[in-house]
């Protein structure tokens, strides 16, 4: 299939070929004409299916049929969870658009607000931004809402996670009743349900991946090893297989900080990206990584939710995510758009529990791997790690049951 049968303008069509797209991904395929219908659109779509594209090409379509030759107001809103998704997704904008006279801006927390004032005062019809600086702007005064045709809802589960509830509450009271909805989320848990149905009407439903599915070319591996080497063994692991890239997650913020310490000191070029870092220094770091002037991106769930990096080949899973579903979205990170990528994962025995809990979710084992030298202790017993790893925010954490992946890890060490 190509784009061109999707009813796509000739000017959004060059900046696809531009771009270098041959053929439409599910979700473009599906969401492209449901968008450029009118109608509000349910898709559960992870990161790395192309949704971006999905929601904004048809987007820029709409509004660039019945522009007027008024100064420019907000006439779609895309709400978003972080501020490098919402970067990311004002970066598409501009990108598709290039070749239509449409204005766009991003404004997210953490930054300066003076220049997005500025901006908005120009005038923009796209406006994409994290909820909480968009009040902080509307109650300034200087973003006017009651224009908006288009609301998009960019992961709405994650902002569901991060407490956006209220928020999201807020902005919607300041839209005009008469729009068309947009909901992505890569999960459909109750709570998107109840908000879909509160905000959309007679949906078109799309969905282009099983539920918590993981992408088929992505190769996984879990490496048994005890905790206290987990740093050597990266080290190794980075250097051996002369990794060029690789995107390293750990569980909190205290933990990416210390291996970037210790990475660094091993001579491997690091930085870390979470939510304590001000938002040049987590603008910077993505910066390098992606220009591979650092060869390792050390992260934790929420920063890294929905980066987009182009041909990521690798990820390490430092510590497990202590919630199955974060499993998904943190691999989620390779293997994009079709390409092969690798995700690692650093098993220590006292993460068993958690490596249960996303076996049951994917519905199967993961390979396990020893490497040669990192073979675990079989007498280091596991200390019951939910209790000093829960966080203080309610976060349900996914059920175990049968202990296939303790069985494994243990055989693994005494092996
Ligand atoms: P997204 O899921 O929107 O974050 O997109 C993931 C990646 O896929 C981005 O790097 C896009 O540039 C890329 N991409 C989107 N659509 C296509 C397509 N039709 N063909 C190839 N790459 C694409």
């Amino acid at each position: 299939m190509s784009f061109s049968v999707l009813g796509l303008s000739e000017p959004l069509l060059r900046s696809v070929d531009r771009q270098g797209y041959k053929t439409p991904s599910a979700i473009q395929a599906k969401a492209i004409p449901a968008v450029l219908s009118g109608r509000d659109v349910l898709a559960a779509a992870q990161t790395g299916t192309g949704k971006t594209a999905g929601f904004t090409l048809p987007l820029l379509q709409l509004l660039d049929e019945t522009k007027s030759s008024k100064r420019e107001t907000v006439r779609a809103l895309i709400l978003t969870p972080t501020r490098e998704l919402a970067a990311q997704i004002d970066e598409s904008v501009v990108n598709y658009g290039r070749n239509l006279k449409l204005r766009s801006t991003v404004v997210f927390g953490g930054v300066g607000i003076e220049p997005q004032k500025k901006k908005l005062k120009r005038g923009v019809s796209i406006l994409t931004a994290t909820p909480g600086r968009l009040l902080d702007l509307q109650n300034q005064g200087c973003v006017d809402l009651s224009k908006v045709e288009i609301l998009v809802l960019d992961e709405a589960d994650r902002m569901l996670d991060m407490g956006f509830i209220h928020d999201i509450r807020r902005i919607l009271k300041l839209l005009p009743e008469q729009r068309q909805n947009l909901l992505f989320s890569a999960t459909f848990s109750p709570d998107i349900r109840k908000m879909a149905k509160g905000l959309l009407k007679s949906p078109v439903r799309i969905e282009v991946a099983p539920r918590n599915s993981t992408a088929d070319n992505i190769r996984q591996v879990v490496v048994p090893v005890d905790k206290s080497r987990k740093t050597k063994l990266l080290c190794r692991l980075i250097h051996d297989a002369n990794w060029e890239q690789v995107l390293v997650f750990t569980r909190t913020k205290h933990g990416a900080n210390k291996l970037t310490r210790l990475l660094e000191k091993d001579g491997i070029s690091a930085a870390a990206i979470h939510g304590n870092k001000s938002q040049g220094a987590r603008t910077r770091a993505l910066a390098e990584f992606k220009q591979r002037k650092i060869t390792a991106l050390i992260a934790t769930d929420i920063a890294a939710r929905g980066l987009d990096i182009e041909q990521l080949p690798q990820v390490v899973n430092f510590d497990l995510p202590n919630i199955a579903e974060d499993y998904v979205h943190r691999i989620g990170r390779t293997g994009r758009a079709g390409l092969e990528g690798r995700a690692v994962s650093l098993v220590s025995v006292d993460e068993q529990e958690y490596l249960t809990g996303i076996e049951r979710l994917l519905g199967r084992s993961l390979t396990c791997k020893i490497i040669e030298g990192f073979k675990p202790d079989p007498n280091l017993v596991a200390e019951n790690p939910l209790k000093k790893t829960r966080s203080s925010k309610p976060r349900k954490r996914s059920k175990v049951n049968k202990p296939q992946g303790r069985r494994r890890v243990k055989q693994a060490a005494k092996r």
